[in-house]
This record gives C-alpha cells, sequence and structure tokens, in this order.
C-alpha cells in the first residue's frame, strides 16, 4: 500500500503526541517515555538509571498495544508483509551529515570516514535495494558549540535540513555525554508521528562514523552502529524487544517481525563460538539471530553465516521499504535502471596482484591504493574495455590503450595511497570500466598490476 507519508504523519501526529505541537503551531519534541516513565529530555533520560550498562543504541520505544491499528501494512504495532515490498526498484535516499564539533574542534569527523560510513550503509542495504547519496555540498560543520557537542540544545531547531527529503544524520560526543552507555540513537520511529519534524535524525558518536575509525570503542569499528540506527530510522525495532513474548504473534508483538526469533535476553559482546546455529534461548523457539543489525552484538558478529537469515532478515527489509513507501514517501526517489557501484579485483595471475581501489560511488571519494613493496612512480589508468595481451615479459596488459579514458592518476614514489573523486553524473551510473595500474621508473623494470574491473553507480 503506497500512501502519502507526510500526511498520515500529520494525522497519526495527534493521536500518539498530543504535545507535539505547540500552540504557537512550532515544533517541540514530545516527551521520552520508557519502562512507563516520562522524561521531558534526552538530557533528563539520560541523566536516570534507565539506559542500564553500556549498550550499543540509545533508541527507546514503547509499543502500543495491539488494538491501535490504523490501515498500514506497517505500523508501531503491526506489520503485513504484503509480497509488494520485497525489494524491488532501488530507493535512493539523500544525506545530510552535521559534524557537531566542541571548543577548538575537538570531535571532528574527516570527510573520508563520513564517505565510508556512507559506503557501509549501501554495502548492508544492498540486500534491501536502498542505497544512500552522500553530496559534499551537504557535509556540514556548524559552529564548534559545546552544549550541542554533548547533545544538548535543539540544535537540530536551527540546523535540520528539509528532514522529509534528507535524512539527517548528527556526529557528536553521545557515548561521553551519556557516562559510556550510548553510541547513537533515533528519538522515535518514523511511525511515531515525526516524519518531516526537524528533531527527526540519527544520532552517532563521532567515535564509530565509518570503517575503521581510530577512536572506536573496541568491537564498533566496522561502522555497523549507522546501519543499525539506519534500521530504527526505517521503522526497525531491537529484535530483543519483547523477550520470549515474540512467540505468540510474531507480527503483533515484539519487534512486530516473525524471522527474528525471540531472545530472552540482550545479547551483547563478540560472537560466541562455535558459529550458528546457536541454541534457543525461548522455550519452544529457534535459534536466535546473534549476527542481526538490530541486536547489541559487536560489529564483528554482524556478518552472514550460511545458512541463517542474515543481518537484516527479509522481514525486516520487507519492514524498512514499507515504513520508506507508506512513512518516508518524500525521503526515496526510484531508481530503477541504476546499480550499486562495485570494484572487483582480476589477476590473471602472471601479475603483481598489488593494486586496490573502493567502489567508485558517484559523488564521492574513491581511493586507489598500491600495496606490497616499495615502487617507483607509477600511474593507474581507467579505460572504457578491457582486453587480454601477453608481452614478451610473461605480463598481461588488461586495458584497452585504444578505448576511451576515463581517468589517469599519477602516484608519486613513494606514495601508495591517492584519493579522487568520482563524478556526480547521474547519467554514468551503471557505467563499466577497467582500471589497472603500471610501475615504472627509475630502475625498476617496468611492472603490470592486476585489474579492477569497475562499476559506477550509488
Ligand atoms: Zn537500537
Amino acid at each position: 500500500m503506497l500512501v502519502s507519508g507526510r500526511l498520515l504523519a500529520i494525522a497519526i501526529t495527534t493521536w500518539w503526541v498530543p504535545g507535539l505541537v505547540s500552540q504557537q503551531g512550532k515544533s517541540s519534541p514530545p516527551p521520552i517515555l520508557s519502562n512507563g516513565k516520562t522524561f521531558a529530555t534526552w538530557e533528563e533520560f539520560l541523566a536516570s538509571a534507565q539506559p542500564g550498562s553500556f549498550a550499543r543504541c540509545g533508541s527507546v520505544f514503547d509499543v502500543p498495544p495491539a488494538a491501535e491499528l490504523t490501515q498500514l501494512d506497517c505500523t508501531v504495532s503491526f506489520t503485513n508483509t504484503d509480497p509488494s515490498y520485497d525489494p524491488g526498484p532501488t530507493h535512493n535516499i539523500n544525506v545530510v551529515f552535521h559534524v557537531l564539533r566542541g571548543a577548538n574542534g575537538v570531535g571532528d569527523v574527516t570527510n573520508q570516514l563520513i564517505n565510508s560510513q556512507i559506503s557501509v550503509l549501501n554495502q548492508t542495504f544492498a540486500s534491501a535495494g536502498i542505497t544512500f547519496t552522500l553530496d559534499p555540498t551537504n557535509i556540514k560543520r556548524p559552529p564548534f558549540n559545546d552544549t550541542f557537542f554533548n547533545d544538548g540544545g535543539q540544535y537540530w531547531a536551527t540546523l535540520a535540513v528539509d528532514p522529509d527529503n534528507f535524512l539527517n544524520i548528527y556526529s557528536n560526543n553521545i557515548l561521553q555525554a551519556s557516562n559510556n552507555t550510548i553510541l547513537g540513537y533515533v528519538p522515535y520511529l518514523p511511525q511515531e508521528g515525526t516524519v518531516g519534524e526537524s528533531f527527526d535524525r540519527i544520532v552517532l558518536d563521532h567515535t564509530i562514523v565509518g570503517a575503521g575509525n581510530p577512536l572506536s570503542p573496541p568491537g564498533f569499528a566496522f561502522g555497523f552502529t549507522g546501519t543499525h540506527e539506519v534500521g530504527h530510522y526505517l521503522g526497525l525495532y531491537h529484535i530483543f524487544t519483547g523477550g520470549c513474548l515474540d512467540l505468540f504473534d510474531c507480527f503483533f508483538s515484539s519487534d512486530l517481525i516473525c524471522d527474528t526469533p525471540p531472545q530472552i535476553v540482550t545479547f551483547g559482546g563478540v560472537c560466541p563460538t562455535p558459529p550458528p546455529p546457536w541454541p534457543p534461548v525461548c522455550p519452544g523457539g529457534s535459534s536466535p539471530l546473534l549476527n542481526n543489525f538490530m541486536g547489541f552484538m559487536d560489529d564483528g558478529c554482524m556478518i552472514p553465516f550460511p545458512g541463517v537469515e542474515g543481518p537484516f532478515t527479509s522481514e525486516q527489509i520487507n519492514r524498512m521499504r514499507c515504513t520508506l513507501e507508506s512513512w518516508r514517501a518524500d525521503l526515496f526517489a526510484v531508481r530503477p535502471d541504476c546499480e550499486v557501484a562495485a570494484a572487483r579485483p582480476r589477476n590473471m595471475g602472471s601479475n603483481a596482484d598489488i593494486y586496490r581501489a573502493t567502489a567508485p560511488v558517484l559523488g564521492q571519494s574513491m581511493t586507489l591504493e598500491l600495496q606490497g613493496p616499495r615502487h617507483s612512480p607509477a600511474v593507474a589508468m581507467g579505460r572504457l574495455l578491457g582486453c587480454e595481451r601477453h608481452l614478451a615479459n610473461g605480463q598481461v596488459l588488461l586495458v584497452d590503450l585504444h578505448s576511451p579514458l576515463l581517468f589517469r592518476q599519477a602516484f608519486a614514489a613513494p606514495q601508495e595511497k591517492v584519493v579522487r573523486l568520482v563524478p556526480s553524473l547521474p547519467e554514468l551510473c551503471g557505467l563499466e570500466f577497467v582500471s589497472q595500474a603500471f610501475i615504472f621508473g627509475g630502475g625498476t623494470p617496468l611492472i603490470l598490476t592486476n585489474a579492477i574491473d569497475m562499476t559506477l553507480g550509488f
């Protein structure tokens, strides 16, 4: 069912959070409800004992009784996994990333890590047919502000950019501000009537933005906290919501999903061994999905295991696409003919296998890297067509030097890594080309590297 998310959001707002619209007609955040207690602000909630011990996520939602249904297929209390929500045409979401910094710029996050976070989102949501695009001009660095940096003050009121049409992500100091309990959160599920409000957002601690962030707490360096919070932003609850009650009416209770088996407790930490299937933890239940993105395990556990539902299950994907189409209809654009960017190394067997590249995402940075021993000046080139021409020295030329040149990138010795911007030209989406590096100069004989088959995309 495709319904205008904007209109429904307004209607639902008056049902669920009557205090949402003030007499002046301006929005103010509704109270935070947790375990039967009400908190006026996040600061008040965080100062209470409620968040408990260290958790990856501070998002707290109350599940109303099943009686409060609407006609939609994915509400706060019900999921109908209609096949029309299964992955189909690519849904692209435009992102605005706000880097909140304290005095003297503490908490800054590099553009490289921010783009890495977008790449992680594109990889982890590929199975859902959902992509994310961050235009370089949509990385915002507002003036230093200690209050905002510590997740205080209504920073969103002045900083948010069109939350109907953009996913607004803020990085700040939420981990320290929450006494080392929270790595990220969303304030509400879209089904709670917050779509398009200025506080409709995702918050990530600055230390866990991107893959390989050198400041990450142990176990959280893959960028999957961002994936987890986007899961909430697209309507998913934690898989452990409701504990063993999830055994009954699983589309109406707990996380409203049936293919995420019930968990009696919240699992965290490193993956247990041996690998799954792990023993059921609820009477009559099936193996828990400790590798699921909507749990609290370390990033290193959130990988596909053979024969086990993926880090996002089929029904979670169905509910996320339902949420996009039903509640966030203005947020995405359909990209039916566009591919997810790819970079596939290829070695003809006799070439040096030392050339690496990240996938060429339109409008984002791409990293080219020459690994292995120190080398002389080198050049990498991208050509429209590949070839296979065996040279007298046993090496193989893998790019057609007569085909159109898409880029030529020099490496100055002993430089091993370069970053270049991929143009933001949607008409290039899906274009396939081949790249290979040539090492020469000094006393070094010419070395041809492996090739990389690339696809331009999102
Ligand atoms: Zn969470």
